[in-house]
């Protein structure tokens, strides 16, 4: 490994403690719900893509789950299809920035990640999402004063198993990463898709959801959306 090597992983560390979950961002995350009721939510980043979403969607319909998408504005564009499908299903879509861009929430100046990406998303559902998602799970204090000026509510995770690899990961391996995590109030962030890819296929992440959700009902578990578990609003004017 070379020096530039170690420096970017020591940077890369260090923003993931300070701007991350569980113990970053400078107390405007909201990474679980109340510890006293038992259920927990799904949370999807970084798509919606195709064949991926469309294989989740189909996935949790079956199972009669609703789920929370944080969407990429630009995927929304090249997808509106699929993000329509998924409003019109029950699930709540938030933003998840523009282009994915980490470097776009450390300028001290701007916004327009955010602003795009609402635009985009409210073009397809006709509605202005409420709830965000840094790209990276990196959020400083100005850009969480950015959200909160705006009316956002940001929102963390307290489980994350690795489903954000290339090649995926088995979907036995994300269950067993998953399960010994689970609380009442959890959070999971998993991913329907990589960020920018218009056509990404991922079927592990679809049978992890599958595998877990007899289970956690099993475990007395509800699952509901990022809002019924906060107790916040989707979508606003
Ligand atoms: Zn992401």
């Amino acid at each position: 490994m070379n020096v530039r090597t170690t420096l970017t992983n020591a940077i890369d560390q260090m923003g993931n403690l300070l701007l991350s979950p569980p113990y970053g961002g400078f107390g405007y995350y909201h990474n679980y719900g109340p510890r006293t009721r038992r259920a927990v939510a799904f949370t999807f980043d970084d798509g919606p893509s195709k064949p991926s979403t469309e294989l989740l969607l189909d996935t949790l319909g079956e199972l009669g789950v609703k789920a929370t998408f944080f969407c990429v504005g630009l995927s929304v564009q090249w997808h509106p299809d699929v993000v329509q499908r998924a409003f019109t299903e029950g699930h709540v879509i938030g933003n998840h920035s523009m282009m994915h861009s980490r470097k776009a929430g450390l300028m001290l100046s701007g916004g327009d990640h955010i602003d795009a990406a609402t635009h985009a998303i409210t073009q397809v559902i006709g509605r202005r999402p409420r709830l965000y998602r840094p790209p990276w799970g990196w959020l400083t204090p100005w850009e969480g004063r950015r959200l909160q000026q705006r009316g956002y509510a940001v929102i963390g995770w307290d489980i994350y198993p690795d489903d954000w690899k290339v090649p995926e990961v088995p979907a036995e391996q994300l269950v067993a990463q998953i399960k010994p995590l689970v609380k009442p109030g959890s959070i999971i962030l998993m991913h329907d898709s990589v960020s920018n890819q218009i056509r990404w296929n991922k079927t592990e992440t679809a049978r992890a959801v599958r595998s877990l959700v007899p289970w956690l009902r099993d475990e007395g578990y509800e699952i509901v959306t990022i809002p019924e578990l906060l107790g916040l609003p989707a979508y606003g004017e």
